[in-house]
């Protein structure tokens, strides 16, 4: 698997904790982040084929990443919203 991505996210010039937050507004901090990244498909990607659980990735909380998995295996369109 390629992971060359991850040498380019925004989240390289923020502590780590930043993309694990304990709340809402937390999760609004690294999403704001997110939004500017050049690989946040990629990202995306990648923590919903790991079933990655915890924290922020490509713009996505936990909740929104369960959500595009329940609606990609009900055959619907994939992408967040
Ligand atoms: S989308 Fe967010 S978590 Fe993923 S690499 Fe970019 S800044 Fe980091």
């Amino acid at each position: 698997m390629d992971l060359t991505w991850m040498q380019r996210g925004n989240c390289r010039e923020h502590p780590p904790a930043t993309f694990f937050p304990s709340d809402g507004v937390g999760v609004d901090r690294a999403r704001r982040i997110c939004e500017s990244c050049p690989v946040r498909e990629p990202c995306l990607e990648y923590a919903l084929a790991q079933h990655i659980d915890h924290g922020v990735w490509g713009g996505t909380s936990e909740r929104e990443r369960r959500r595009i998995l329940r609606r990609r295996r009900s055959g619907q369109l994939t992408g967040v919203s």
